[in-house]
């Protein structure tokens, strides 16, 4: 299995990044998780743009090689995979051991990818089964804290919420902001549906996820109307439909929320099969 490292392709026990690595460190670093259908990686010019936001917010812009297309590209053909789930992550690179960082002049990059096939349609989907969802104490740091949009290597909040299932039968985390609103799951984002309208709470403590754009888009065209806006977890327990969605699950159903059987429906079968149009088709 080949590695991408700092533009060399290696074999995976090689891939190595050193210990003095900011992203190590301190969690200083950008990443973005995306699959690829058919030997091509599905909206990369839209994980292109999020890594180069996360970048931006970093203060290390610069950071982002002009070829790691073509990187993601070479890891693809080389391990011989047509569908698969791949990490890019851009570090600050190795410097002298002070918080402040320096110009990311020589940041430290590497691309992994591994087998995630698709079924398509009614075919397999990576999750085994619907989502359960369980209310965590946890809560998405605010603004002002960290900024949403940036995807960097500090996923401690995710992390202890995913702690807080432990003992639980749930698989994802449903996570409030500091006012008690639902902001998203460790590493989804939430939608539900009420007598016909597709909600989903509205930026702010969330990481503006590609596939929840990406579905309000297809609800757009699917003429199904849409609100962005501030909602409880009791919201979503009492809701008709509800789904999680990211880029390695697409579209999942949640089975339950706190115990609660909600479940999926016709409305999320329909952008679901809308999803599987535009893997299949990719005219997006
Ligand atoms: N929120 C968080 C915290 C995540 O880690 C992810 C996965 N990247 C998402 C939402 C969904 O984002 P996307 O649809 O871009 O995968």
């Amino acid at each position: 299995m080949y590695y991408h490292v700092d533009g060399d392709l290696v074999d995976r026990e090689d891939a190595t990044v050193h210990v003095d690595d900011r992203g190590f460190r301190y969690g200083d670093a950008a990443f973005e998780t995306c699959r690829a259908y058919g030997g091509e990686v599905f909206l990369w010019d839209r994980h292109r743009e999020r890594l180069a936001e996360t970048c931006r917010l970093l203060g290390m812009a610069e950071a982002v090689p002009e070829d790691l297309q073509g990187r993601i590209d070479e890891t693809l053909q080389a391990n011989g995979y047509a569908d698969a789930y791949i990490r890019v992550s851009v570090s600050r690179g190795v410097q002298s051991g002070k918080l402040t960082p320096g110009p990311a002049t020589d940041p430290t990059v590497v691309v992994y990818a591994k087998p995630l096939p698709r079924g398509g349609g009614d075919g397999e989907n990576c999750w085994e089964t619907d989502a359960t969802v369980h209310t965590v104490e946890t809560r998405r740091p605010p603004e002002s804290v960290l900024p949403s949009a940036a995807k960097t290597h500090n996923y401690l909040n995710g992390i202890l919420a995913r702690i807080e299932l432990r003992g639980t039968a749930a698989d994802e985390a449903l996570m409030c902001d500091t006012e008690g609103a639902v902001a998203e799951g460790a590493t989804s984002n939430v939608f539900f549906v009420e007598e016909g309208t597709l909600k989903t709470p509205a930026k702010g403590a969330l990481l503006p996820g590609i596939t929840r754009a990406t579905v309000l888009s297809l609800a757009e065209s699917e003429g199904i109307p849409v609100e962005e806006g501030r909602y409880r977890p009791a919201d979503i327990e009492a809701a008709d439909e509800a789904f999680l969605t990211n880029t390695t699950w697409e579209v999942r159903p949640i089975a339950t929320v706190d115990g609660t059987t909600v479940g999926g429906g016709e409305t999320t079968r329909r952008l679901s099969r809308a999803y599987d149009e535009l893997v299949e088709t990719r005219c997006y």
